[in-house]
């Protein structure tokens, strides 16, 4: 095949535009100097369309935006983008606890039209180095680059007895909005415990014409257990806190992520509460039919089929038990993995692996056999090593702008961290207080 070099050699491509390119993208529209192009194989922005609920809300606070915890009077901000709409006053005054993550959809394509580095409808297939550049492709269009950041997202994770019987009626619960099965009367069983599995019972019990006949909400956790929001808590979402874990022995870094599990795969609690006062409302009030169960220490381990309809085998995580549920539609919201992109491929034999990861660079490269001051940096790749912090929106400013300063080769982002509340390391109260941080702790 005959492929056209369609521009001039970049600093960076960046393959996928989810929020974390785009915000790398949009920190970049103002050191244009740096050359740079985004690909994403969607015909357009959507974030998470299939999860993309009426209610659903952001689990950050919105300053969390594409820029603002780096460059706050950057004018793709969502302050900016509610300003531009004239929407700022009534979003003040409407006093929305969490921003809907709708809204924020809208801000982020927003955004998007406003930069011209993106290319949307471009699947990259291949990578490859070509001399002392590397040469990204697609259909027919071919870019060589020296800098290369992957922000290709994370993919669905399903369990390995479900995986056969995928399809319209056992989906993984990204794909709950595009199936839009019809619910009315059918028996639904919603596996996992965390937010996708909380908004997904809330969204098929919201609607009192037109009931499930069951919903049962399945989870391997002991009880439906509520997002940890606080200030300690997220403290584990900064720079200071993702550097000190970067810092630990492998081995306690993987004891702390099954600690903090609570701090990022919780529900929030008012949601807990609203599907609380529904079930209550549904069974007291309303009086509607309908069979609503919440069964938690419940873990799916098999799945066949009789008939039209699914038949689950749960294990009981406290009992040496198992029970069997039936099932019209399962949705499995079984949470996301990281996957090294197929595309890659040409180059995987050059690419040091830490397990199924990649070996990252504290400037979020990583360690490959590639050409002489190449990089291929690595968005939302790297919770091992950098923790919980890092498939999240919060810190996605602060790392894109680590990594422009690591492709700049200078400091265009002060990212000097800021006095902690919490001294992660010992060593740093040493190092920085001396003796008197010595006398403070005796
Ligand atoms: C439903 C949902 C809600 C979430 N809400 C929050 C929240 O409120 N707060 C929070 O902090 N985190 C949240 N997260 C977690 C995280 O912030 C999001 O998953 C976020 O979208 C990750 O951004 P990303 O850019 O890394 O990846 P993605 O958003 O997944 O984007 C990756 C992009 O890469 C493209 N792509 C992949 N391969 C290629 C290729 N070869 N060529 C071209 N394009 C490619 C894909 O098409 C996709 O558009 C949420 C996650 C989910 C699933």
């Amino acid at each position: 095949m005959q492929y056209s070099l369609t521009d001039a050699p970049m600093d960076i491509v960046g393959i996928g535009i989810g929020p974390a390119n785009l915000s790398l993208a949009a920190l970049l529209k103002r050191h244009p100097q740096i050359r740079s192009r985004f690909f994403d194989r969607r015909a357009e922005f959507q974030w998470h369309a299939g999860l993309m609920l009426p209610n659903a809300s952001l689990q950050v606070p919105f300053l969390k935006d594409l820029v603002s915890l780096v460059d706050p009077t950057n004018d793709l901000s969502f302050l900016q983008f509610l300003a531009v709409q004239k929407r700022l006053l009534c979003f003040i005054n409407a006093s929305f606890p969490q921003v809907l993550r709708r809204e924020f959809n809208q801000y982020y394509r927003w955004a998007c039209e406003q930069l011209s580095t993106l290319r949307f409808g471009s699947e990259v297939q291949a990578v490859d180095v070509d001399g002392d550049m590397i040469v990204v492709q697609g259909d027919g269009w071919r870019h060589t680059t020296r800098h290369l950041v992957l922000g290709t997202g994370q993919q669905p994770s399903v369990p390995d007895c479900a995986k056969p019987w995928l399809g319209e009626t056992m989906l993984h619960a990204s794909q709950y909005l595009i199936h839009n099965n019809p619910i009315e009367g059918k028996r639904v069983v919603v596996v996992g415990g965390g937010q996708t599995g909380a908004e997904v019972f809330q969204h098929l019990i919201a609607d009192s014409d037109g009931m499930p006949a069951s919903v049962t909400w399945v989870t391997r956790r002991s009880n439906f257990a509520p997002l940890d929001e606080s200030s300690f808590t997220n403290e584990l979402y900064t720079p200071g806190y993702t550097n000190y874990f970067y810092d630990l022995p492998e081995a306690r870094r993987t004891m702390l992520l099954s600690e903090q599990k609570l701090a990022s795969d919780g529900v929030s609690a008012a949601l807990l509460g609203a599907i609380y006062r529904r079930v209550y409302e549904l069974r007291y009030v309303a009086g509607l039919p309908g069979d609503l169960q919440m069964r938690p220490a419940r873990e799916l381990v098999g799945v066949t089929r009789r008939g039209d309809c699914w038949v689950l085998t749960l294990q009981h995580t406290q009992r040496d038990m198992q029970e069997v549920l039936e099932a019209d539609i399962v949705v499995l919201c079984t949470g996301y993995a990281y996957g090294m992109p197929k595309c890659l491929a040409p180059i995987a034999g050059r690419i040091d692996r830490q397990g199924d990861g990649f070996v990252v660079n504290p400037d979020y490269s990583i360690r490959w056999d590639g050409p002489r001051g190449s990089r291929i940096y690595v968005q939302n790749a790297a919770k091992d090593q950098r923790g919980i912090a890092d498939p999240n929106l919060g810190l996605v400013p602060w790392r894109c702008a680590q990594i422009i300063n690591s492709v700049a080769e200078r400091a265009l982002y002060d990212i000097d961290e800021p006095a902690p509340f919490i001294h992660w390391d010992t060593q740093a109260v040493a190092v920085q207080n001396g003796a008197q941080g010595m006398e403070f702790m005796s």
